[in-house]
């Protein structure tokens, strides 16, 4: 892939976030990683999704060091970064303050797998980091956000759970790509909703049982996955 075409990609995988409701004015990014060449293709800070151009988008080293775009990269940017160097199966992150996954962010809580719908995607819970201590919070706050997140994977896998919950804050998914990462960040709100509304009707209901789960998630992923072409994100929208 090029410059261009990453360029093209995360300038078209921003724009699906308020069309995908995940977002609103611009509270959210995509990030995207060129491993080979080194550079990081991210949103600029505070920019109107509707405005964002692949002239205006920003380019960055893994130092966050701006190569490429008129303005500053988003303030998220470190905690891309932090997460790119700790997980190197992921190429694209996604951060929004997607309405239902953040209010379970804001009580602090793991998504816990309550169906299938989340067995599908995301092995066992959605978990959901640490608050950040007030020296972390004082101090280079978004290198510590990324920090808490690679700290609550120290025994999870980034692969088999693509996403997580920041206490107090919001959620960030990943993937292989941008659409790959956007699609995980639809599924996750659409499953902080299912949930918040299951523990409504009964707050005793517990995770689903080990078999159902590892049935639904390894059928679509691992070696023996025998029905894994159904969705992977592409085609939510038009991009050439
Ligand atoms: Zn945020």
């Amino acid at each position: 892939m090029t410059l261009l075409e990453l360029k093209k990609a995360v300038v078209a995988a921003n724009k699906e976030l308020p069309k995908q409701n995940l977002v609103k004015y611009s509270w959210g990014n995509v990030g995207a990683i060129d491993r080979e060449k080194g550079v990081v293709v991210i949103k600029p800070v505070g920019m109107p999704y509707e405005e964002l151009t692949v002239d205006n988008v920003s380019v960055t080293d893994l130092d966050g060091k701006i190569l490429e775009g008129p303005f500053n990269p988003s303030v998220d940017l470190p905690i891309h970064l932090v997460l790119f160097k700790a997980f190197p199966q992921v190429n694209a992150i996604v951060h929004t303050h997607s309405t239902y996954a953040t209010m379970w962010a804001q009580a602090g809580f793991d998504i816990p797998c309550l169906g299938t719908t989340h067995a599908d995607y995301f092995y066992k819970s959605i978990p959901c980091t640490r608050q950040l201590t007030d020296k972390e919070i004082n101090g280079n706050f978004e290198v510590e956000t990324g920090n808490v997140i690679v700290e609550r994977f120290k025994d999870l896998d980034p692969v088999a759970v693509p996403g997580v919950l920041v206490a107090s804050h919001g959620v960030f998914t990943w993937g292989s790509d941008v659409w790959d990462a956007v699609h995980k960040s639809v599924v996750l709100e659409e499953i902080a909703k299912m949930a918040l509304g299951t523990r409504l009707l009964n707050p005793s209901i517990g995770p689903v049982p080990n078999s159902l789960m590892d049935r639904h998630y390894f059928r679509k992923h691992g070696a023996n996955a025998y029905f894994d072409h159904d969705d992977h994100g592409h085609g939510m929208v038009d991009h050439d």
